[in-house]
């Protein structure tokens, strides 16, 4: 036996654990537990043809070979995307660092203070460089922002007497063509209709409920918002903006004119380019749209000493409350990358972040001077970063391509250039000797920068930004690598011990699948620089999706979506693309199981679709004379079924083949969710059960991980006949033949961390992935096993087997005053963080251990919850000071001189052994959610804000 393989490290428990697990659960072998789980008839009768599994080291060797396929020419693009430095110190101690990326979202909010304070940060650098009152957290990418930013508009339209009813929305003819593409995959299904035009010359009088800008233009002239807004404003529309974040320094904000929404991409705050993603985008409105803000808002409150507390705002889990009524379906953000955006900022701070904008700013002044000098025609009169040339595009493309040199050339005519951080002096002589020799001229040598400012004057920044100590303190290495492990001391993380949250798969993201995402070579491809400078990327893309169609037992597979519930959208979006393409264009019903995921609905909404909710069974399975009722009644209109499997409630329901032939029968199309797929991978798959399209969740079941709330990818595998409508991108081609207009802004989504489940199919090869699935059954069914007697696990299969999670019923507690809450919180005190909290059900804990999870820590957890249930039996509902209500106990109120509970110090902070030798001790106490929402505070305000609200 090779003992290097990669399986043996990714799988947790070995061998030995194995035959003790079996026992356990009373079966002879992971054979037998495997048949008696999943239905034989939807078992899979050949294994997966994928190649056989590399070691970790020969892995690395050939992503590395791979790598130098990748031709980091100097590029000047643009469109959304710059070259840019990531300070090392964020690099090692953020990206490099499990402590970080193994995060989940922070719903423990008592375990979470480090990442919510970066967050929160996030939102204040983008309050004040957007000059708006509120920001969330992170969307997808810009493109995807502009889209939630127009819907925003859209949704709060209604409410303004003069617009209810008007359709129309304005974009400007100045908006990046990735951004135009997915405003028109959006708009239509939810029936608004764009035009686009020159904001120079619109025409207010006529009936628009909003209007987006880019700011700078996608070719670099610095638009007049100001006068726009104003006008706007009087006209009653609503504008948005979609803002470069580093102009933004040199530029007012646009919140000071009036802009009712801001978003754009923080990609210039440190993070590389990666070949599309994944980058944070950011959205920032006005607070009367507070509750339309899509995504996730990070806000102040207490605990309940009083001690200042943050946590999770609002709408969280929003989806799950208001389903089809969601304003969005923003579930997975883009957290880590926030983080790092945030962090560049606290490193830089104002004066630093000054100091690029304007080196930036002046080099493409001085760059524009030699240019014409050399007797060429700049045209933008108001510019930051892009120059734009009016000269024969062919030529400058002939000689820049030979100097190896990415220009952009929006026409025959025109040549873009934008100038980046990473831009210095003798990149720009070298530019200019490419511009000399199309001229046939003696090129000019610039030894010096010259200031300049050739911004308009009316739209120069005025207001000050990040004035806050945070932005202003940690400027040298040491600082702020302190700083970034203060945070991430107060956060519990795959490094401490296992996140059994059930649905998200929190399993091992290994260090060999995670290395390449800092080669250079991986990081700094632009995502619309030419085919032949990407081979590698082409070759690792193609190879991932050739591997994804395989597992999903389907015929091809798109990248792009970048997240899950952006993957539910492009997957309804095609099924809608396929009956319009037949004539049936009136098929829009969507039938969705209750207990499905929040984001279906939400999605199916965002689709264009009306969705038509089908019973469950008190088994929890889907009713299906229930659904055979529906789908009967609807047959004429019906568009698909959205259905989880293995179920939400963790069970293989043996009638899914009866449930595929039923929708099929009825003119229907199936969507698989396949957040689920880490019970399925090798076993069984969405094509053999008969469905015909899914998403998957790179960030649960292949290995990406999830970086505390994202990055995500969320890609679609489809059958045959969806295959021609898999999404395109405007400015390269990909997708199918019938493409659907853009899902993501990036052709390839993001494509860097797509790198991560590359090397987790590469190294594990078909057996791996397998056995994976099987383990991921066998530590369920055991953690299961062990529970018994002490907690309820509902629903199971046919043979009283979970599947790869499993939900522990605890509202049965209520009479001794426990919620399922309390249990959540007590677990911080054993040291491990609450499995997912009342989803599917409410009141209910559910599991999953994942496979990477080794027996002794599966043992650890299950005393643990062991131990906790002898503390509920103890408690009483009549008195309500015990050790679960008030849990968590930290090291302040443990080492505080009065001491006021009716149990032990030990007891509170050290109740079984094994804690004593890896404490972690939640930096608050219990968070007082009610409080935080009625007194609403987003952003790192001085201390005595919050106090006085
Ligand atoms: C995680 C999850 C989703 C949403 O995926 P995101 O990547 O967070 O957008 C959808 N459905 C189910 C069942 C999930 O567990």
């Amino acid at each position: 036996m090779n003992t290097n393989a990669f399986a043996l490290r990714h799988i947790g428990p070995n061998e030995n654990d194995q035959i003790q697990m079996l026992k356990t659960i009373g079966v002879d072998s992971l054979d037998q537990l495997i048949n008696e789980t999943v239905p034989s008839d939807i078992r899979l009768k050949k294994a997966l043809h994928l190649d056989a599994p590399m070691t970790e080291h020969d892995y690395l060797l050939h992503i590395h070979e791979l790598s130098k396929k990748n031709k980091a020419y100097k590029t000047y693009i643009g469109l959304g995307y710059h070259p840019t430095i990531l300070p090392a110190v964020i690099q090692r101690n953020i990206l490099e660092n499990p402590g970080w990326y193994t995060a989940y979202t922070p719903y423990q909010a008592e375990i979470a203070q480090g990442r919510l304070e970066a967050l929160l940060n996030f939102q204040t650098m983008i309050t004040d460089l957007t000059g708006m009152e509120i920001a969330n957290a992170s969307l997808l990418d810009e493109s995807t922002a502009a889209a939630e930013a127009m819907s925003l508009l859209f949704a709060v339209r209604e409410r303004d007497q003069k617009k209810a009813g008007v359709n129309k929305f304005f974009v400007s003819e100045n908006i990046l063509p990735q951004t135009l593409s997915l405003l028109e995959t959006r708009a239509i299904p939810i029936g608004i209709k764009l035009i686009v035009g020159n904001e120079a010359t619109f025409d207010f009088s006529s009936e628009f409920f909003g209007a987006i800008l880019q700011y700078p233009g996608k070719d670099g002239q610095v638009t007049d918002i100001k006068t726009f807004i104003s006008k706007a404003q009087n006209a009653q529309i609503k504008v948005a903006v979609a803002a470069d974040i580093l102009s933004l320094i040199k530029l007012e904000a646009p919140g000071k004119f009036g802009a009712d929404v801001v978003l754009g991409t923080t990609q210039r705050f440190g993070i590389p380019m990666g070949y599309g993603g994944p980058h944070a985008a950011y959205f920032a409105t006005k607070d009367a749209y507070k509750r339309d803000l899509p995504g996730r808002i990070i806000g102040v409150t207490k605990d309940i000493d009083g001690n200042r507390a943050l946590r999770m705002a609002l709408q969280t889990r929003e989806q799950h409350i208001k389903r089809d009524k969601a304003t969005s379906n923003i579930c997975t953000a883009q957290v880590l990358l926030a983080v790092m955006a945030s962090m560049y900022a606290v490193y830089h701070g104002p004066k630093g972040l000054k100091f690029i904008a304007d080196k930036i700013h002046n080099k493409a002044t001085t760059l524009a001077k030699a240019l014409e000098k050399l007797g060429y025609n700049q045209i933008n009169t108001s510019y930051f970063d892009t120059l734009q040339i009016k000269t024969n595009a062919k030529k400058i493309k002939k000689i820049a391509k030979e100097k190896k040199v990415n220009l952009y050339y929006p026409d025959s005519e025109t040549v873009t250039i934008s100038i980046n951080e990473t831009t210095a002096i003798r990149d720009i002589n070298y530019l200019i000797s490419i511009f000399a020799e199309a001229a046939k001229k003696e090129t000019i040598i610039i030894s010096s920068i010259t200031e300049a400012n050739n911004i308009a004057e009316a739209l120069q920044r005025q207001s000050d930004f990040l004035t806050l100590d945070v932005f202003n303190t940690y400027h040298s290495e040491t600082e702020l690598m302190r700083y970034i492990k203060l945070l991430e001391r107060k956060d519990l993380s795959l490094n401490h011990s296992m996140i059994s949250l059930g649905s998200c798969t929190m399993k091992l993201n290994a260090a060999s699948e995670m290395l390449p995402l800092s080669w250079f070579k991986w990081t700094n491809i632009h995502p619309f620089a030419p085919s032949k400078q990407a081979q590698g990327y082409l070759t690792v893309l193609k190879e991932l999706e050739d591997q994804l169609t395989e597992i999903t037992g389907f015929a091809a597979t798109s990248l792009q979506p970048n997240s899950g519930a952006q993957g539910e959208f492009a997957g309804l979006m095609v099924i809608k693309a396929y009956h319009e393409s037949r004539g049936d264009h009136h098929r829009n019903i969507c039938l969705i199981p209750s207990s499905a995921h929040g984001t279906n609905p939400a999605s199916a909404v965002m689709a264009g679709m009306r969705v038509v909710v089908t019973k469950s069974t008190p088994e929890g399975n889907i009713d299906v004379d229930d659904l055979r009722e529906k789908a009967e009644l609807h047959k004429d209109n019906l568009s698909c079924l959205m259905v989880t499997y293995p179920s939400t409630h963790g069970v293989y329901e043996s009638a899914i083949k009866d449930i595929t032939k039923i929708i099929h029968d009825h003119g229907g199309q199936v969507y698989m969710d396949g957040a689920n797929m880490n019970a399925q991978v090798g076993l069984t798959n969405p094509g053999n059960i008969g469905a015909d399209v899914c998403h998957l969740n790179l960030h649960k079941t292949f290995a990406i991980p999830h970086g505390g709330g994202g990055p995500g990818v969320g890609p679609i595998c489809v059958a045959k006949q969806l295959a021609p409508f898999l999404p395109g991108n405007p400015i390269k081609k990909v997708g199918g033949v019938k493409a659907i207009t853009a899902i993501s802004a990036a052709p390839f989504g993001s494509a860097l961390v797509c790198l991560i489940s590359y090397g987790y199919i590469k190294m594990l090869g078909a057996e791996g992935l397998t056995q994976a699935t099987k383990i991921a059954i066998l530590n369920a069914n055991y953690i299961k096993r062990r529970l018994e007697g002490y907690f309820d696990t509902l629903y199971s299969g046919e043979n009283g087997r979970a599947a790869h999670e499993m939900i522990v019923d605890c509202r049965a507690f209520k009479v001794s005053g426990i919620e399922v809450t309390d249990i959540a919180k007590r677990l911080m005190d054993y040291g491990f963080h609450a499995p997912t909290v009342s989803f599917p059900v409410a009141g209910t804990l559910m599991i999953e251990p994942t496979e990477s999870e080794s027996k002794a820590e599966m043992d650890r957890f299950c005393d643990a919850m062991i131990s906790i249930r002898k503390e509920i039996d103890n408690a009483s509902k009549d008195d309500d000071n015990n050790v679960l209500k008030n849990a968590p106990h930290t090291l302040e109120m443990l080492t505080a001189n009065e001491w006021y509970f009716p149990y032990s110090r030990n007891t509170a902070a050290y109740p079984l052994d094994y804690v004593k030798n890896n404490k972690f001790w939640p930096s608050v106490r219990r968070v007082d959610d009610a409080y935080g929402d009625r007194n609403l505070i987003c952003t790192c305000a001085p201390i005595e804000v919050y106090m006085e609200a």
